[in-house]
């Protein structure tokens, strides 16, 4: 059995938000950079795209396995990024990382977040955000284009040379034929009409 070191397990405040958004950073692996690094940008996308979600404590972990994980354990704001394969990322991919992962946040804990969510953006509340992985990347994009990677992606890859404003209208789109007009595959939908954009 490993020894618990309670002093690794200290948290780490960043309390850089007007808006009180903190992120605890609670991993003894990379906590320098997990800390001076990452936990600042996590406030940073928080703050900038998932109004939201502001002001909430998040906790911060480290993952190995995966670029970024969100995992429910007795708290329900928990995030983990990859302190390792991040380094190699441009920042805007790893915006994009932190948002996947914040989307799942929400995919899990709809309930808490609905009646706010729907103030700043009703299209992406108005039905519960479905569970899966390329459900995730399509209310990722849906909500801000910054969060568009040409040239990449996680689980709906972007073409290179696609424009984000235009994908971004495309996803808003899909989920509007889910919510309004019962479409059933609107992620396929989506994805074909991605292979056009360009
Ligand atoms: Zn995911």
């Amino acid at each position: 059995m490993m020894e618990l070191r309670l002093d690794n397990w200290v948290p780490v405040n960043v309390p850089n938000s007007k808006k009180g958004t903190y992120v605890v950073v609670r991993s003894k692996m990379h906590r320098g950079i997990l800390a001076f690094k990452y936990a600042p940008l996590v406030v940073e996308v928080v703050d900038t795209y998932f109004p939201e979600l502001s002001g909430l404590t998040i906790y911060l972990y480290a993952t190995y396995s995966a670029l970024g994980r969100y995992h429910v354990n007795a708290y329900p704001y928990n995030l983990a990024l990859n302190p390792v394969d991040l380094k190699r990322e441009p920042n805007e991919y790893v915006v994009h990382v932190i948002a996947h992962e914040l989307t799942h946040l929400i995919q899990y804990n709809y309930d808490i977040f609905v009646s706010l969510g729907q103030e700043y953006f009703p299209l992406l509340y108005a039905k519960r955000i479905p569970k899966g992985e390329e459900a995730c990347d399509l209310y990722t994009y849906a909500r801000h284009p910054d969060l568009v990677v040409p040239g990449r992606g996680g689980y709906i890859g972007i073409p290179e040379n696609a424009d984000p404003e235009e994908v971004h209208e495309l996803a808003l789109e899909a989920i509007r034929l889910r919510n309004e007009e019962g479409v059933r595959n609107y992620i396929k939908w989506f994805k074909e009409r991605l292979k056009e954009v360009v």
